[in-house]
């Protein structure tokens, strides 16, 4: 069965495929998209593998590596097809960095990330199922919601 038939085509943009359900609302608002892009969202979309899965459509938009970036902090499942003239150009899934510079705010709030010096924030990623994250200052480590609520 292609689920795919089941949401409409863009003519230009990126589309999110197989986000785990429930969470394409919060990709969204990790990427900012604002009123200049329209955007369906499919939300509990039925997978061909038995699942269910959220789907998101952006038109007139492709995402760039730190946008990607946060996407594989929250649906590191998606895939991403890049969308020219109703064709897909271009399809892939993404790779989750071993490191994550300026993205995540540190959960310690004694790290030196958090003390107003001028030190952007990094994290080597230390697990990938499930997600753990650590921070190279103070080694504090951060998984799940934790991750998501200081993107
Ligand atoms: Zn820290």
């Amino acid at each position: 069965m292609d689920t795919t038939l089941k949401i409409s085509k863009i003519k230009d943009g990126t589309v999110i495929d197989h986000i785990p359900s429930g969470k394409a609302l919060k990709v969204l608002a990790i990427l900012g998209i604002d009123n200049s892009n329209s955007i369906s969202i499919g939300i509990h979309v039925m997978s061909g593998k038995l699942k269910f899965k959220d789907v998101i459509k952006i038109e007139n938009k492709y995402l760039e590596k730190l946008e990607l970036d946060k996407i594989a902090l929250i649906a590191h499942e998606a895939t991403i097809s890049i969308i020219k003239n109703y064709e897909i150009i271009e399809k892939f899934t993404l790779d989750m960095p071993d490191k994550f510079k300026g993205i995540v705010k540190c959960a310690n709030q004694n790290c030196i990330t958090n003390s107003g010096e001028p030190i952007k924030s990094e994290f080597k990623t230390v697990s990938v199922e499930p997600l753990t994250i650590k921070c190279i200052y103070c080694r504090k480590e951060m998984e799940g919601e934790e991750i998501i609520n200081n993107i």
